[in-house]
Parts: C-alpha cells; sequence; structure tokens
C-alpha cells in the first residue's frame, strides 16, 4: 500500500520529526501543534489510513500502539497522574492526517466530553 502522507514520511525516515519512541511496529514523535503539556502521536510503521481500514490482522498492531502510547507516558512522568488517548476517525471525527495514528495527551487535567 503506498502511502505518501506526512506521517509515512516520518514512519519511513523521509522527514525530521521530535521521535520520543520507537520500535518495529511504532514510531511516536511530538505533535507540531500540542494540545497538551505533552501531545505525542503514535503510529504504525505500515500505513493504514484509518481505524476503518484495520482488519483483523491489525488487531495486534493497534495493541502496540496503545502499548507504545503507555510507555511514551511512563517516560513523560504522568502515567499515575493520568493522561488520554484519542483515534479521531474521518471527516466528523477530526481526523486530518490519514495514516492512522493515536494521540496522547498529557500532563493536565483534561476535560470531558470533548468538543
Ligand atoms: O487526528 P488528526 O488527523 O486531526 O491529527 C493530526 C495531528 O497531526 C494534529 O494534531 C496535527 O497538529 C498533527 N500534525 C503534526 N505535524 C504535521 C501535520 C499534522 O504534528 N506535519
Amino acid at each position: 500500500m503506498s502511502d505518501d502522507t506526512i506521517f509515512g514520511k516520518i514512519a519511513r525516515g523521509e522527514i525530521p520529526a521530535d521521535i520520543v519512541y520507537e520500535d518495529e511496529h511504532a514510531v511516536a514523535f511530538r505533535d507540531l501543534n500540542p494540545q497538551a503539556p505533552t501531545h505525542v502521536l503514535v503510529i504504525p510503521r505500515r500505513p493504514i489510513a484509518t481505524l476503518n481500514d484495520a482488519g483483523p490482522d491489525d488487531a495486534e498492531l493497534i495493541g502496540r500502539l496503545f502499548l507504545a502510547a503507555a510507555k511514551v507516558a511512563a517516560q513523560e512522568g504522568f502515567a499515575d497522574d493520568g493522561y488520554r488517548t484519542v483515534i479521531n476517525c474521518n471527516a466528523d471525527g477530526g481526523q486530518t492526517v490519514y495514516h492512522l495514528h493515536v494521540h496522547l495527551l498529557g500532563g493536565r487535567p483534561l476535560q470531558w466530553p470533548p468538543g
């Protein structure tokens, strides 16, 4: 599958990002427009456009994205205080980059519900 999104380029190391965690399956980097003191995006190296495009074969990979987010939360020092993970899907969900990503937001109390 081809992936010309900005996140695909980051995953392939073609453009720089402020990477805070990476492994064989996932890359986590700081959002350029942070909505909290820590705002990190966790992406799979393999391109999946939206959550709707994930299939049963992606179940383990998607689990790995959330485990990576929890690891970064611990690294950032707010795992015990708490944090939020979010996947936006398609237009009404507010998705703007069509390479699946988990937002990790932390470092301050977060409001609920989101807008
Ligand atoms: O869920 P959504 O697709 O809207 O999230 C995309 C996120 O990617 C935004 O939070 C935006 O600030 C971030 N972004 C980025 N670097 C880019 C383009 C978008 O960090 N070059």
